[in-house]
């Protein structure tokens, strides 16, 4: 069920209140138009209608793309972990059988979709990850590089994007062949070792190597 309710923001350039259009959960089935706005950021930015402001606002949420069995929980405070957990690992209820994530900032949530979308595994894109963060600390550590996010840019080619200070300082193709080959060989073992893990970020694939051996 999508939820959503008005409520006060303050806006961050001229310091006014007005009332924002907050979601606590969407559900694309109900609301096919929300599947375009939360990749486009709409469905989260605030529009100051005093002086034209706008901004993304980062709020705990639920993202419901239920005609693809996705739920991933956007714990963008922290202060819901433990609630969305015991929720999200219930078994025998709807959402047997889904992809079940959580998240823990609205740019880990971009990246998901982003990864979804492409029609990939997540998890097999956090291990590739992992590999590709050990490369930048042995040999390029002097870059400072402090996100690595996987992307799509407009021709459709997916990369991963390096960033410091929240800018983009370089890129890299993706290795479709490589991902393809770690399926082939590990799939059935990431599904048998990962079944009730519901946050797959860096830390998860580090842990899900040394376990692959
Ligand atoms: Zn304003």
């Amino acid at each position: 069920m999508s939820q959503s309710a008005m409520q006060e923001i303050t806006c961050p350039q001229c310091g006014k209140k007005h009332e924002c259009l907050v979601w606590d959960s969407i559900n694309t089935m109900e609301n096919p138009e929300m599947k375009a706005a939360v990749r486009n950021d709409e469905a989260f930015r605030y529009h100051c209608p005093d002086c034209g402001a706008t901004a993304v606002l980062n709020y705990n949420f639920l993202y419901h793309q239920q005609e693809d069995k996705i739920l991933i929980f956007v714990d963008a405070d922290g202060s819901s972990y433990n609630d969305m957990a015991a929720m999200l690992g219930q078994k025998g209820n709807a959402f047997d059988g889904y992809v079940k994530r959580i998240v823990l900032s609205y740019n880990e949530f971009k990246e998901k979709l982003l990864i979804l979308d492409a029609g990939l595994d997540d998890r097999i894109v956090e291990i590739i990850k992992s590999s590709v963060w050990a490369n930048v600390e042995e040999h390029y550590k002097d870059k400072g590089i402090e996100e690595i996010y996987f992307a799509t840019n407009e021709d459709g080619e997916h990369g991963f994007l390096f960033r410091k200070g929240g800018a983009m300082v370089a890129s890299m193709e993706f290795d479709i062949a490589l991902y393809k080959a770690i399926k082939d060989a590990a799939l059935p073992r990431i599904d048998f070792l990962s079944q009730k893990d519901l946050i797959i970020n860096r830390a998860w694939a580090v842990e899900m190597v040394n376990k692959l051996g």
